[in-house]
């Protein structure tokens, strides 16, 4: 049982990243990449229609653009499921997508946010951050589409202090505000790391 740590660095395991070229709807709009779904919906859904300025664009543009928009009160209860669906989206919608994630069987999946210290989506690395709490809601959203399309990866076993572990066990720890436990850091930080 080894961990998988994808970021758009990766060699073998870029494509995870919501960085990443793809093409899908929702509510009408056409989105080049997960990022882009998920800047857009900051903006409330009474105003949904300028959701539209997402459309067809880079994911680098969409992470500041989403930084202008006039956030969404309710925007930390539901990120998370807004997170979920632009996966679920992608996921029909993308052959490659499918096929690497089918490819990543078992392992623990891990966004490495290493040289932007994102504890909340992902885990970094760097000397500051390495022995803190890592959140890899993004790893944790991934491996939920994955256990849903591809039942016979669906458990995830790995032992951790003499105590055995499962991916299903580690998702459902990730409550309606995002909140994930620290079983899920200790996936992140301490399973063996495979080539990425
Ligand atoms: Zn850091």
């Amino acid at each position: 049982m080894a961990n998988i740590y994808f970021s758009q660095r990766s060699v073998i395991w870029s494509g995870l990243s919501n960085f990443t070229n793809c093409e899908f709807v929702d509510d009408g709009i056409t989105y080049y990449n997960v990022e882009s779904m998920f800047q857009a919906y900051k903006i409330p859904d009474e105003r949904k229609q300028e959701r539209k300025q997402f459309e067809k664009i880079k994911p680098g543009y969409a992470k500041r653009l989403g930084r202008s928009v006039d956030l969404r009160e309710d925007w930390e209860h539901i990120k998370y499921k807004v997170m979920l669906k632009a996966l679920r989206l992608r996921f029909e919608s993308d052959k490659s997508f499918r096929e690497l994630l089918r490819q990543t069987g078992n392992s623990f999946l891990v966004e490495d946010t290493t040289s932007w210290h994102d504890n909340i989506w992902g885990a970094c690395f760097c000397p500051r951050c390495r022995e803190g709490w890592a959140g890899n809601k993004l790893g944790v959203a991934m491996m939920t589409i994955r256990s849903e399309n591809f039942p016979e990866l669906k458990t995830i076993k790995f032992n951790y202090l003499g105590k055995e572990f499962e991916t299903d066990e580690l998702a459902i720890f990730v409550d309606d505000n995002g909140n994930t436990t620290k079983y899920n850091s200790i996936a992140c930080r301490n399973a063996p790391n495979i080539p990425t």
